[in-house]
């Protein structure tokens, strides 16, 4: 919601702050709304970040940076618009399932708005469970949503 391209570039000077260096980023990619019926058009965008912190301690500081960003609310059980959305989806090649986190995300095969941005930067990278590179699960993927490459 609001200046949505300020959004995403106020939370990537804070990850890059907050939890490392930045050393690659998609395009920013925008797509119609997943999950739900909305007029709004959504911003994407999936950077690669080098840091210390283990992905819990990152999970802490990126919800913070949520709530800095003025998200008010965490999700119920329905998709809705939102100021931002900050999603780890991977980290290394490592599995994570506890309550509160799943690494890889779960929903990296089903949205195209996931997988076209990842695919501009990993496109080799293989999803540690399904044992299937970037560009495979792209080619596979069953959301045919719109999704498009914005220049700037
Ligand atoms: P959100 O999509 O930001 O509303 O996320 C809702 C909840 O999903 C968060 O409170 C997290 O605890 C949980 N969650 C589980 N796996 C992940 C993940 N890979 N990235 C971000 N949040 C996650």
């Amino acid at each position: 919601m609001g200046d949505k391209k300020k959004h995403i570039n106020d939370a990537i000077n804070l990850i890059e702050n907050e939890i490392g260096e930045i050393f690659a980023a998609s395009s920013m990619y925008l797509s119609e709304a997943w999950g739900f019926d909305s007029d709004t058009v959504f911003f994407n965008k999936v950077i690669a970040v080098e840091t210390c912190f283990n992905v819990f301690e990152i999970l802490d500081i990126t919800q913070k940076i949520e709530l800095k960003l003025g998200r008010t609310h965490k999700t119920t059980d329905k998709y809705q618009s939102r100021i931002i959305d900050i999603d780890i989806l991977f980290y290394d090649d490592k599995i994570i399932e506890t309550q509160r986190l799943t690494v890889p995300h779960p929903q990296i095969p089903n949205r195209r708005f996931t997988l076209q941005p990842l695919a501009e930067i990993a496109s080799d990278f293989i999803h540690p469970v399904l044992n299937k590179n970037i560009s495979q699960l792209l080619a596979e993927c069953n959301d045919k949503s719109n999704v498009e490459q914005r220049n700037n």
